[in-house]
């Protein structure tokens, strides 16, 4: 087996000269027989990795996706350049499976696409134990770890299912998420060497980041909308009701819009996502319900309308723009309720304390995400273990020419204050300090007597707040674990503190509050619901009008 005929293969099936990074590697292995983990960027061509292999190898490869609704697509994909595939799932009748094994126990198919689920079937399984299955690929692979953000139990069974084969076969598994702790759940789970697992550069060249704070989402969107009438984009938004909300005011104002989310039935989801890759409509409007394993390559555009819950999810959907290599954009447009937000959904949703935790600190990078005025592409590469990223040059905050101020007063009141309150306290209750509130908790702990109080009454607690974000997006300051972090000081903001460290910062455009008070206790109601219908949640669940009124009670008001 050569490795000429995987390049042959390359040019004459899918009609490329060259393999791009990471994918020469990983064939190699494959066609070595050892089995290895292929983690590459959304866009970087993981499935050619063993689409490659599975023209190559005797036998048919088997190939485990939890995209059921896009195996077709793939497979019909596949069919249209000359490659014999088909897949088995919940979407055929009894007789049309058994039409199907038929067919692959005579060999005619290179690749047979199954859910995980399928594979759960003793039935089932016995159809294919005594067949020649030379490799087992398993797409989406962080579906394995339940520290992933897709975590499918029947993943953790597939070594099973693997070990009854007769012939043991070569195992490849496929993901974009390169956090060590699911690289290491899909290495342990599925047997695979640490040291075969083919990682590539996560930077995506053609994409440019940017955060947007302090405009009005809708009108934001409408702009941009209407500025790329001929582009391709998606939009995502927190919630069904904002979806639907969302699409309902773009039909209303003439644009071409698609919907997907849970609250759908499968036709008109899966409707609406053929609509949007034959391009007859122009934006999709979707809940993270949308997009995984789509290979739309004229995506110019992602706009997350709400803060996402971590990077992980950010970079998987953001980076659905621009596959096609031409330049697109990644948005956020952020505003600080949103953290709120995301922090009830996780308190809500994850019991298991350790989970919750992590989670909570996952969220708080993403905010440090929003907050930072580095370079948006080299925190993404940084926060997936990429060493020395490179300012990119193309992010919002490469292309921001504002000038940076001196701000090491103001963090210096913010650090001292912090500590003449024992660093035991939250950021609002610091920025009601500093502003001098009169907030009874502030007099309760006597702090209207501290040499800080009130040191920074000219501004607002929100942009107090905002500032100290900043401060813990750069690292001066710490964020605590828990349901109600406490802030601390660094061994940076230390320096900060005695004069051997300068903080510099652009100079502040105005964050506004985006929602009102009355529309966040409504996006409360609206998760709630949400969640409620979701499988899997346990019943124990109880959200209370109160509660939610009393989290969007402790959102900082505009009126300080
Ligand atoms: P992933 O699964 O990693 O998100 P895909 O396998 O869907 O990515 O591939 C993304 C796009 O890149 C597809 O349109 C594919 O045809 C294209 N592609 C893959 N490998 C190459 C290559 N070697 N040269 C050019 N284009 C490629
Ligand atoms: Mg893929
Ligand atoms: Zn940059």
């Amino acid at each position: 087996m050569s490795f000429e005929q995987a390049l042959q293969h390359l040019k004459s099936y899918f009609g490329y000269d060259s393999f791009r990074g990471g994918q020469e590697e990983t064939i190699r292995h494959v066609l070595e027989g050892e089995n290895v983990a292929c983690i590459m960027p959304t866009g970087g061509g993981k499935s050619l990795c063993y689409q490659i292999p599975a023209l190559i190898l005797p036998g048919t490869t088997l190939v485990i996706s939890p995209l059921i609704s896009l195996m077709k697509d793939q497979v019909d994909a596949l069919n249209q350049v000359g490659i014999s595939a088909t897949f088995i799932n919940s979407s055929l009748t009894a007789t049309e499976v058994n039409e199907r094994l038929n067919e692959v126990k005579m060999g005619e198919y290179q690749l047979l696409y199954v859910a995980p689920e399928r594979l759960e079937s003793p039935a089932f399984l016995e159809q294919l134990r005594f067949l020649p299955i030379p490799l087992v690929a398993i797409d989406e692979a962080h579906c394995i770890s339940q520290w992933g953000h897709d975590f499918r139990p029947s993943y953790l069974r597939i070594h099973q299912m693997i070990a009854q084969l007769e012939d043991q076969p070569t195992v490849v598994a496929l993901t974009a998420t390169a956090t060590p702790q699911v690289r290491e759940d899909i290495c342990h789970s599925l047997n695979i060497d640490e040291e075969h697992t083919v990682i590539t550069g996560f930077e995506r060249k053609n994409l440019s980041f940017s955060v947007v704070k302090g405009e009005d989402r809708l009108s934001y969107i409408d702009r941009y909308v209407k500025q790329n009438e001929q582009e391709s984009g998606i939009i995502y938004a927190a919630t069904r009701k904002e979806v639907d909300h969302l699409y309902e005011h773009l039909q209303q104002n003439g644009v071409n819009v698609g919907r997907y989310h849970a609250g759908m039935n499968d036709q008109s989801r899966a409707l609406e996502q053929e609509r949007f890759l034959q391009d007859d409509v122009q934006v999709m409007i979707a809940t993270s319900a949308f997009g995984m394993g789509i290979d739309k390559s004229n995506i110019r555009y992602v706009i997350h309308f709400q803060l996402p819950k971590n990077m992980e999810s950010y970079y998987q959907e953001a980076g659905r723009a621009g596959r096609d290599g031409l330049d697109s954009e990644c948005i956020v447009l952020y505003s600080p309720q949103d953290i709120r937000v995301q922090r009830y959904l996780i308190e809500q949703t994850t019991f298991h304390q350790n989970r919750q935790v992590q989670d909570l600190e996952k969220l708080q990078q993403m905010v440090n995400y929003c907050h930072t005025e580095g370079c948006l592409q080299a925190f993404i590469l940084h926060y997936f273990g990429e060493e020395k990223p490179n300012r990119c040059g193309r992010c919002g905050n490469c292309r921001d020419d504002r000038t940076a101020v001196d701000v090491t007063i103001d963090a210096q009141k913010v650090l001292s204050c912090m500590i003449r309150m024992g660093e035991r306290f939250g950021k609002t209750m610091i920025a009601q300090v500093l502003t001098g509130s009169k907030n009874k908790k502030v007099i309760d702990f006597n702090f209207h007597s501290l040499s800080t109080y009130g040191v920074m009454k000219e501004q607002s607690v929100k942009d107090v707040s905002n500032f100290i974000e900043y401060l813990i997006s750069e690292q001066y300051i710490a964020v605590g674990q828990g349901q109600f972090p406490t802030l601390t000081v660094t061994n940076r903001g230390r320096d900060v503190l005695l004069g051997n460290e300068k903080v510099m910062r652009k100079e502040q455009v105005q964050v506004r509050q985006l929602v009102r008070d009355d529309e966040l206790f409504e996006h409360l109601r609206a998760i709630r619901k949400e969640i409620a219908s979701e499988e899997g949640v346990p019943p124990f669940v109880v959200f209370s009008d109160e509660s939610l009124r009393d989290m969007s009670a402790q959102l900082p008001q505009n009126s300080d």
